[in-house]
Order: C-alpha cells, then structure tokens, then sequence
C-alpha cells in the first residue's frame, strides 16, 4: 500500500451509495503534510509533461491544487459553480452533475485565465463516473488549451469514469484506485498499480 493507500484505510469511512468519507484529512480538514506528499508524487508521475497551469473544480479540488502547484511551480484556476446563466460570452462553461449530491451545476471559467498557450494538469480530490472530469476537459478544450494529464487522489474503480477518461486517450493518474468497497464490514480493496 502506499502513503494514501494506508490513510484511507487507517481514517476513510466507506458510506452507503458508493460513498468513501476522507473528510478528516482530504477534503474537510485538511492533511497539508499528505497532500504535499501527493503534489511530491503527482511530480514524478508527470515528470515529462510540460505544464503551465493546474486546473481544478470548486470546492473540494482546490487545497490539493494548491499544494500540487507549489511542486509544479504554476498557478491554480478552479471552475467555479454557478447559478447565474452568464451572457456575456467571457466565460467557457460547462454542466457537471455532481454525484456527492445529486444535482447538475453550470461551472464556469473566466476566458482571462485560460487560453492557447495553457498545457494543463487538471486535479481533483475523487473520480467517480468522471463528469467533473469531462466538464474540466471541455472547458479545456473550449479555451483551445491542451490537457496534458489528470491526477487523481482517489478513484473510485468500480465505477466508470476512470475507463471512460482513460478510453479517451488521456494520461490519469490515481493515487489510489479503490477496487471494492463494503459499508458493512468497512473493508476497502485496492486495485495493484
Ligand atoms: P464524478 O464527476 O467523477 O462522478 O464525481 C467526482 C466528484 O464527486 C468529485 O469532485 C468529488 O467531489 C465527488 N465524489 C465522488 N465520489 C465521491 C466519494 O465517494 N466521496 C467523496 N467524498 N466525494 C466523492
């Protein structure tokens, strides 16, 4: 097991509904020490990867954004959720529907933060069935950005998303991917990367 591996085993709580709570260290309070540990390792996973700019979606995403862009030595934009329909037309938008709570929100990003020139890491805390992730990588494109890779904290296995995006041709990355989990027993299974 690795240093996420083991944190979720020793402090994740496996819910109903496919639910894992890491809110003691992940995404309510937060571990600073882990998360630079995961910026240290999203570092040598994308070792190769020219990356200007770190991505990432309101609200849990943005401290392990932070932290990994310290690593990185870039800024951080988040999307942010919106309930006005801008008409403007000097935002990219995109609708996620959002699987923690069941309902669908506009995310937005100002076209002043993201353009042509912007080789992304997208970041985000969970990968369920990767509609945060496919609203990030249109709102990516949209700018004409490239995505140059997604790193993930945890991904959940038996659920879609990680072969959709993976099926799609982009580098992902998963710090943990939870293969089972059982709210019974509150065992956790991980898949061997
Ligand atoms: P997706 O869009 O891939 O279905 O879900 C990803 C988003 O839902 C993440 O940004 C995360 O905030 C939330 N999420 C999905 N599954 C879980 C989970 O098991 N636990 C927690 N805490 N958040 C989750």
């Amino acid at each position: 097991m690795n240093f996420l591996e083991e944190r979720i085993v020793k402090d994740g709580i496996v819910k109903e509904g496919n639910v894992l709570k890491v809110d003691s260290f992940l995404n309510h309070q937060m571990d600073i020490a882990l998360f630079d540990e995961m910026g240290a390792e999203f570092k040598k996973r994308f070792a190769d990867a020219n990356i200007n700019k770190i991505v990432t979606i309101e609200a849990s995403g943005i401290g392990i954004a932070c932290i990994v862009a310290r690593h990185f030595n870039v800024p951080v934009v988040f999307a942010k959720k919106s309930k006005s329909i801008n008409i403007d037309g000097d935002v990219y938008k995109a609708e996620v529907e959002s699987f923690t709570h069941k309902c669908k929100n506009n995310v937005i990003v100002s076209r002043k933060f993201l353009g042509p020139d912007d080789h992304v890491l997208i970041i985000d805390d969970f990968l369920a069935n990767g509609c945060a992730l496919q609203g990030l990588i249109s709102i990516v494109n949209e700018a004409g950005g490239t995505v140059e890779g997604i790193g993930i904290a945890v991904e959940k296995g038996f659920q879609n998303g990680g072969r959709i995006i993976r099926n799609l041709g982009f580098h992902l990355e998963s710090l943990a991917i939870v293969e089972s989990m059982d709210a019974t027993s509150g065992e956790i299974v991980f898949r061997q990367q």
